[in-house]
């Protein structure tokens, strides 16, 4: 179909850049740099999330650019088996932490803990965040205001206890990882869409407000991503045999979300703040938004 698509210039396409990712949270197998290697030499990444899917490939990418890294999640023993295979695959030190996003203190006892052990946070990411398929009149009132609580809530509960800690005096850079299911209301997601469109919000305000202190603010819209929890669970399945729907032909992976983070976390983003950069090979553009087919797709995952 590519071809057709694409006539003859399709079939003189160059091949990727990059060998395949791998769908586990694994590290990849082989990796040759695009980037300059040693690009975030030096630096400290404090990586909420870090321990799985997209924010365990952003800090494996990280790391193999020289960065060292805080990976912080709930579950202690996910993020310290992920430190071990990321130290393993690439060299460099990577300190585990449990935290809630939702509970300031345990975000300032982990930011206390990274400052000790590494002196330093050059970068944040919030990548922290819970998401499942359901309909509007379905989802209970907890249930909104859990996804508001630890998406939104918790990307402003990190950003300023990092800002008051360490990046109002050294300045930084903030990403965070955001959604585009907002951009034309996606069925079933008026929770998650509504606490990224919030985010995407606050990466504005919070641009203008920590911008004199030498402080980047951008959030990172990716759209399906393959080898994820959020693919698994919000129809992933389904796009699989639908992917023609997307302008570039497929789901992307979790390693190009990575190396568009790397992007936006190091100084070849220097004059970039407060935008969102949407990472989602065009998808949102053109894809399914009915709702009668949603559910369908819903509960067909849900099996
Ligand atoms: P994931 O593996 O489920 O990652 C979510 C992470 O957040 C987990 O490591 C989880 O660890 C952590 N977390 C959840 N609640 C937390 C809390 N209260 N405090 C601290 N950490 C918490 O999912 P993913 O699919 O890779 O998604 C990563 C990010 O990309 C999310 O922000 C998601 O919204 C965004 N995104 C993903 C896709 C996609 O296709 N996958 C598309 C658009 C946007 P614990 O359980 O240990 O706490």
């Amino acid at each position: 179909r590519a071809a057709m698509a694409g006539g003859e210039g399709a079939a003189s396409r160059p091949p990727p850049p990059l060998p395949p990712d791998v769908d586990t949270d694994d590290c990849l197998r082989e990796y040759r740099h695009l980037f300059s290697p040693d690009i975030l030499a030096g630096q400290v990444a404090f990586i909420t999330g870090g321990g799985s899917g997209i924010g365990f490939r952003i800090a494996e990418i990280f790391m193999r650019h020289g960065c060292r890294t805080v990976i912080a999640s709930r579950n202690l023993q996910r993020v310290s088996e992920a430190s071990k295979k990321l130290v393993a695959a690439t060299g460099q030190q990577c300190l585990p932490l449990s935290l809630d996003v939702r509970q300031p203190q345990t975000i300032m006892a982990a930011v206390d803990e990274a400052l000790k052990e590494f002196k330093r946070i050059d970068i944040l990411i919030n990548g922290a965040a819970g998401n499942f398929l359901c309909p509007a009149s379905a989802l209970s009132f907890n249930a909104f205001k859990t996804v508001i609580e630890i998406d939104t809530i918790g990307t402003f509960n990190t950003s300023k206890i990092l800002f008051e800690k360490y990046f109002r005096d050294h300045g930084g850079v903030i990403v965070n990882i955001t959604a585009t299911l907002d951009y034309r209301g996606q069925a079933l997601q008026v929770h998650a869409g509504s606490a990224k469109a919030a985010i995407d919000a606050m990466t504005r305000h919070l641009a203008v407000e920590w911008g004199p202190n030498n402080v980047r603010v951008n959030s990172l819209a990716p759209g399906p991503i393959s080898g994820t929890e959020g693919f698994r669970r919000l129809g992933g399945q389904h796009l699989e045999t639908s992917s023609q729907m997307i302008p570039l032909q497929r789901a992307g992976n979790k390693t190009e979300i990575a190396h568009s983070t790397l992007y936006l976390a190091s100084c070849l983003s220097s004059y970039v703040t407060g935008t969102t950069l949407v990472v989602d090979g065009g998808c949102w553009l053109t894809s399914a938004n009915n709702f009668p087919a949603m559910l369908g797709i819903a509960s067909s995952s849900a099996k």
